[in-house]
């Protein structure tokens, strides 16, 4: 595959790497392939490969997961230091990283539910206006708690109502300096690569802190790559349009930005990529039929060895 050149020259003499999975289902084929693109290009480089548990949607994670997760790992003959870093137990780093972009003003309360913004959206739908779509489809917030007094805001906290925090996106923006870019050295979906300007724009008002966890994806997965010292972000091409988030919220709190590599992910017959929820391309179910270690790299696209 012609992106799969997550095995370039690292820029780093000795790089860091990690697999990051969330444990709340069996790891399948495409969780194969990333993991040894990882455990590889850190044993090529002289580097050290890194397992994260991301666990802070603590009514998904389940432990029984997160052992059949190492279970595969060691099967396919990767190991890396203990203990490991379990986001679920670190949730004070997140909330320091919120503390700070409260303090530069950029989060509000966001206090709509999901049905009071499917709701929201089903009205201007039938209304026949545009509404703007982040990467992954999902409408930009249709609420407008942006625009609360901070009385108001307090008031309603202070009274009990549920909200998520979320990123005040053009007031993020208005602050940047400089274009905001980062180092491609896989590549996207549509084959980027190279330095690639960021459009974290295109996200609208993303979420920090969700109304159940104290964080979100992009938070946690931001805060955690700087505090491990990653250097080389090694993962599929899914989370490419993600990454102009990531690097939004490295610029804001003033972390480094890794370098990153996208790449390919394993489709199954009907180009679908694969889901936790189909057991079938589960490694354990395909260990449990014999299959060996050369046999899931295979299917996952890579070379047995090397
Ligand atoms: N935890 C994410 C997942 O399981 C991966 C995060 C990342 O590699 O940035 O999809």
């Amino acid at each position: 595959m012609p992106n799969d050149n997550a095995t370039a020259e690292p820029h780093f003499s000795a790089p860091i790497v990690r697999f990051a999975p969330s444990p709340n289902g069996l790891l399948h084929i495409g969780h194969a392939k990333s993991a040894m693109l990882n455990w590889r290009f850190a044993k090529a480089h002289g580097g050290t490969f890194l397992l994260r548990i991301e666990d802070i949607d603590t009514t998904r994670a389940r432990p029984e997961f997160e052992a059949a997760i190492m279970g595969d790992l060691e099967w396919l003959g990767i190991s890396w230091p203990k203990p490991v870093r379990r986001q679920s137990e670190h949730f004070a780093d997140y909330e320091a990283a919120l503390s700070e972009l409260r303090k530069l003003g950029l989060l509000y309360p966001a206090f709509l539910s999901r049905a009071e913004i499917a709701a929201r959206m089903a009205d201007i739908e039938k209304s026949g206006k545009a509404w703007p779509r982040d990467p992954d489809g999902a409408p930009h917030y249709p609420g407008n708690d942006r625009l609360l007094s901070s009385s108001e805001r307090d008031r309603k906290i202070a009274s009990g109502a549920p909200h998520a925090w979320r990123l005040d996106m053009q007031a993020a923006l208005e602050g940047l300096g400089a274009e905001l870019t980062w180092s491609e050295l896989g590549s996207g979906p549509a084959g980027e690569t190279g330095q690639i300007k960021a459009d974290p724009g295109a996200w609208g008002d993303v979420i920090l802190a969700r109304r159940d966890v104290p964080a979100s994806y992009h938070l946690s997965v931001t805060v955690d790559d700087a505090l491990q010292t990653v250097t080389d972000v090694i993962r599929g091409e899914d989370l490419f349009a993600a990454t102009s988030v990531h690097r939004l919220l490295q610029q804001l709190l003033g972390l480094p930005a890794p370098l990153y590599h996208h790449h390919g992910l394993v489709r199954d017959s009907r180009g679908r990529k694969l889901s936790k929820s189909d057991g079938a391309t589960s490694i354990a179910s395909l260990r449990q039929q014999g299959a060996t270690q050369g046999e899931i790299l295979t299917l996952a696209g890579l070379p047995p060895s090397g």
